[in-house]
């Protein structure tokens, strides 16, 4: 059985599948044309973020029993229809949130200490130190949007720094916010309270949006938000308004509605943004660990356990 690796893959996790004696096919992300020649005869698929399996795709694929992400979001794969012909899908959710939840921790300090600006300054030959005051995140509030897997984390390092903790989720978990020492509240009482705002809720038609103009005004004009879940959580152009005009004051943002960011988005002209092209699960134990989960539940799936 043939297995097509679409998309950069670890070396573990590659010989998790030769030695379940799969034979395995690596390009990455090959494009839609390419990637349909590619799966006519492969009994599984390795993606990531990209590239799309769409029906188109999973039509041209007559042996395809398992679409493998290695990492979280489904969003490339057309789970319904893969379901639908009896094609199994699998990933690892939990593999990256370790290192998604220090991403958005990072983002804090480097937006609250403006350590991305003062780099770009110090490149110009500009000692910019009175531009460059920050605050401590200790003392500060914290609210965490979306309390899974991520946020969780995020919430358990921010209690240990000496942040406060307010926590919105649809599912009121009462038992992990103590965990944490945070309080679940209504997501208004949260926006107008936090210091700093986390995001961590999977994109839903729920969640589109879910930060607006009308969210952004009820934050503190002192306050920061940071974005690791997905761009479309945000509407951009609020934000950007927000971040023009002082409702807030700054951004850390990993994930964007269009990704790449376009070249002269009015968000790379903003001084009091720090963005990072979605890196949150780029880490070297995060890639690790999501391979490998894959490639077992793909063998699994391959070999009828
Ligand atoms: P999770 O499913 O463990 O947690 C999501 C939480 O959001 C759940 O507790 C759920 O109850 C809550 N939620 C869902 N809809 C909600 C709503 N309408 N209002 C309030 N709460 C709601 O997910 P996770 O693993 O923690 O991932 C969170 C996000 O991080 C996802 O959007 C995922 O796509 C993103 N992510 C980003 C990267 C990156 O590279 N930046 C990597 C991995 C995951």
């Amino acid at each position: 059985m043939k297995v097509l690796v679409a998309a950069p893959l670890h070396e573990k996790a590659i010989e998790i599948l030769k030695n379940a004696g799969l034979e395995v096919v690596y390009e990455e992300y090959p494009d839609q044309e390419r990637l349909k020649e590619l799966v006519k005869d492969v009994s599984a698929i390795i993606v990531r973020s990209k590239p799309k399996v769409t029906k188109e795709i999973i039509d041209v694929a007559p042996n395809l029993k398992v679409i493998a992400r290695a990492g979280v979001g489904l969003d490339n794969i057309d789970v319904e229809y893969a379901k639908s012909k009896g094609i199994e899908i699998v990933n690892a959710p939990a593999a990256s949130s370790r290192s998604v939840a220090e991403l958005a921790i990072a983002l804090m300090f480097n937006v609250a200490r403006k350590v991305a600006f003062a780099d770009r300054k110090m490149r110009e030959g500009v000692w910019a130190k009175k531009q460059c005051m920050g605050f401590e995140l200790e003392g500060k509030t914290l609210g965490v949007v979306g309390f899974g897997r991520i946020g969780y984390i995020v919430a358990k390092i921010a209690n240990a720094i000496g942040m406060n903790v307010l926590i919105y989720d649809v599912n009121k978990n009462e038992e992990r916010a103590k965990e944490v020492g945070g309080k679940l509240v209504e997501l208004d009482e949260l926006l107008k309270n936090s210091d700093i705002v986390t995001l961590h809720v999977p994109l839903t038609k729920e969640t589109y949006h879910m930060i607006g103009e009308r969210e952004l005004k009820l934050m503190k004009p002192n306050a920061i938000l940071i974005n690791t879940s997905r761009g479309a959580v945000v509407d951009t152009n609020a934000l950007v308004n927000a971040l023009q005009e002082g409702w807030i004051a700054g951004a850390g943002l990993d994930v964007f509605e269009e990704e790449p960011l376009p070249k002269d988005h009015p968000l790379t002209k903003l001084d009091n943004v720090v963005l990072t092209p979605h890196i949150g699960a780029s880490t070297v134990e995060a890639q690790e660990r999501a391979g490998m989960e894959v490639a077992e539940k793909v063998v699994k799936v391959l070999k009828g356990e």
